[in-house]
């Protein structure tokens, strides 16, 4: 039987642990939490997952809260007026082909730790070091870090070429609340962006305490939505995320004047850099462990992709372990899994999410404003957030949205 360490507890990590679990190899999980400090602790997304993800976890029989979980049934896309409060300059919404859904990560990750151990996998509570990577490599036929944002992800060198930025491109912030009016066709992640502020979103979603409301802020740096700094307390966050959508977003606001935040953790702000790092992670002695998610490629949460990413990315994984069969899993093993992975789809996720965070040019602007007319235009771009290899098509380059919108004319 094959050992494998995972280095953290979260979207990718569990999954492929638990994937690989059940296709026979020992496995080992390493969490810097135990449950009950993640299941009590703050929120840590909004993870909203589209359907191909969520079959991932369908197929590994790992999708517990699918029931339970209200669904994510389309996506609008609003841009208020520049001059006229309360004015919508576009709006337009269409439904998914397939329903998203969002289980707190607070719920999942507890829950797949439970079902991990059940299954008779090892669960370490520890925070990992690079000692411990040292010792683990001499036990282990492959070690991976899944870390996410955690420090020990900075073992993995950055890769510049891939990273076009090295600061946080937006102040962030979430807000999980109960009592929101819903939407009145169908549910849906309401998104909204406001030029010279920044975007914000809404979806419903599952909590610890029930079916809740997430409210994403993305506020552009110094901008008047970079508005967290001063909050002390959680009842001053939810304040001024009522304060931003009342100046900002009136018909947002005028669907929360019953909320409440479903608890003290209820809430997050911060900010980081988008950053893409090197797969192969080499330890003092030479031996190697492999980056997986976030720990190697961390995008800005504006397009939603994160656990989507992290989702697609363990599987690959997965799938290139049970490949491998009783071959040695060295650099070159990571590095091709990375690159394939990469080519074939996480740099499509990296490409499309790091131009959302830049003023639409003029193409893009072409296409959201044809999505108002056209239910075919919105439909393709809704599901772009399901599985957005489809943008380069038709989305990332002037002449192919030129190509595609002379195509839908006709
Ligand atoms: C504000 C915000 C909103 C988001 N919204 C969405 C969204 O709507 N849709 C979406 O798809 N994604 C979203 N994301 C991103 C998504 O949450 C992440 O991309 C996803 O969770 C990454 O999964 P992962 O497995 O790489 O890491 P994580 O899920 O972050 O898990 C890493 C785990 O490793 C642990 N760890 C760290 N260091 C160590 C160590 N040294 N030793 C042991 N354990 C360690 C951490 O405690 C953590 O539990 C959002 C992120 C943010 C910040």
């Amino acid at each position: 039987m094959r050992n494998i360490l995972v280095v953290g507890a979260g979207q990718s990590g569990l999954q492929l642990a638990l994937g690989l679990q059940a296709k026979g190899y020992g496995v080992t999980v390493v969490s810097n939490r135990t449950p009950e400090d993640i299941r009590n602790g703050k929120v840590m997304s909004s993870q909203c997952m589209f359907h191909d993800s969520l079959q991932h976890e369908r197929e590994r029989g790992i999708a517990f809260w699918e029931k339970d979980c209200p669904p994510v049934e389309g996506i609008s896309f609003t841009v208020p007026h520049p001059e006229q409060a309360g004015v919508k300059a576009l709006h337009w919404s269409h439904r998914l082909d397939g329903i998203a859904q969002s289980v707190d990560q607070r719920v999942k990750v507890p829950g797949w730790m439970a079902e991990f151990a059940k299954r008779g996998g090892r669960l370490v509570i520890r925070d990992a070091g690079i000692d411990d990577l040292e010792q683990w490599t001499l036990e282990h036929d492959l070690v991976i870090v899944a870390a996410g944002k955690g420090e020990i992800a900075r073992m993995f060198e950055r890769d510049a070429a891939r990273s076009p930025y090295d600061k946080p491109q937006r102040a962030l912030a979430l807000t999980y609340v109960h009592g929101m009016r819903p939407r009145e066709e169908h549910s849906a992640v309401n998104f909204n962006l406001m030029p010279g502020v920044g975007e914000y979103f809404v979806f419903p979603a599952l909590t610890n305490s029930g079916p809740c409301e997430i409210m994403v802020f993305e506020g552009l740096p110094g901008g008047p939505m970079d508005c967290w700094r001063d909050v002390r307390t959680p009842s001053e966050h939810l304040a001024r995320s009522l304060e931003m959508l009342r100046r900002f977003l009136p018909w947002e606001a005028q669907r929360c004047t019953q909320v409440e935040l479903t608890d003290a953790n209820g809430i997050l702000c911060g900010a980081f850099a988008p950053t893409v790092r090197r797969p192969v992670g080499r330890l003092p002695s030479g031996r190697v462990v492999m980056g997986m998610a976030d720990a190697v490629m961390l995008n800005d949460p504006i397009t939603g992709q994160g656990s989507n990413n992290a989702a697609k990315f363990a599987h690959a994984v997965e799938k290139a372990i049970l490949a491998h069969g009783n071959a040695a899993f060295d650099a070159a093993f990571m590095q091709d899994t990375f690159e394939r992975f990469w080519a074939g789809y996480g740099s499509h996720v990296t490409g499309w999410t790091n131009a959302m965070l830049q003023p639409p040019p003029l193409h893009v602007l072409q296409l959201l404003g044809a999505a108002a007319g056209s239910p075919s235009v919105a439909r393709r771009i809704v599901n772009g957030f399901n599985d957005p290899t489809d943008f380069a098509n038709f989305f990332m380059a002037p002449d192919k949205a030129e190509a595609y919108l002379a195509q839908v004319a006709a």
